[in-house]
């Protein structure tokens, strides 16, 4: 059984390799994991013996697929657990990822699969973000855009949202900005960094800066 540690250090990875265009590096980790890229060379020099990675100092960090499928199974219980506390102990989605990153570590395989028959085998979390089965597979995902890459005129659905800034979803929820919700983008002004929204079902816009934009994941809706 990894350590957390070492699924923290596996979960990021992954969540680079899924986000980022390009390889997965040493200081893109480091920057994730807010450690020295010294501590992070050790590490994969470790996570590389047991072979969880293939690492190519000052190049790249690949996930074999042993390291895939125990980042796969440390995400699977952080979103199950942010979904169980959500949905059945009532917590608010804004408090449920802190929580989430200490339990995911230490909760057992008994435990989990019985949260996960309660909440009905859920595919998604509160955030949007799909929740991968037992066996590492994860549901097909649509192509998704950060609403900050959107042009105004276009309609869109929102997806997914980062999960670990409570603050930044606090402001969601007040505004209606959750998963489902539809949007139309009124104004995009790329040089002044600024997204003018309207939902679908509301009539005053809604101002936000591209930096927040970027944490909402959206794809096409019809207009
Ligand atoms: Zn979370």
């Amino acid at each position: 059984m990894p350590t957390s540690t070492v699924e923290d250090y596996l979960k990021s990875i992954l969540r680079l390799d899924e986000t980022a265009d390009r390889e997965v590096t040493v200081g893109g980790i480091a920057e994730d994991l807010g450690v020295t890229p010294g501590t992070v060379s050790s590490m994969m020099r470790h996570l590389s013996e047991a072979g969880l990675v293939d690492y190519v100092p000052r190049r790249s960090v690949t996930l074999r697929k042993k390291g895939r499928t125990e980042a796969l199974r440390v995400v699977r219980r952080h979103r199950l657990v942010e979904t169980f506390l959500v949905t059945v102990m009532k917590l608010d989605w804004s408090e449920v990822h802190e929580e989430a990153e200490v339990l995911e570590h230490v909760i057992s395989d008994r435990l989990l699969e019985r949260m996960d028959e309660m909440l009905g085998h859920p595919s998604h979390d509160p955030h949007g973000d799909p929740i991968p089965d037992p066996h590492g597979n994860v549901a097909a995902q649509e192509l998704l855009h950060p609403l900050s890459e959107g042009a105004a005129g276009d309609r869109y659905r929102i997806v997914r949202v980062s999960d670990s800034d409570s603050g930044f979803l606090d402001w969601l929820r007040e505004n209606r900005l959750l998963p489902g919700s539809v949007l139309d983008l009124v104004i995009h002004d790329p040089v002044a960094g600024i997204i003018e929204i309207r939902l679908s079902d509301d009539t005053s816009p809604l101002r936000l800066g591209e930096k927040a934009a970027a944490r909402i994941l959206v794809e096409p809706a019809e207009v």
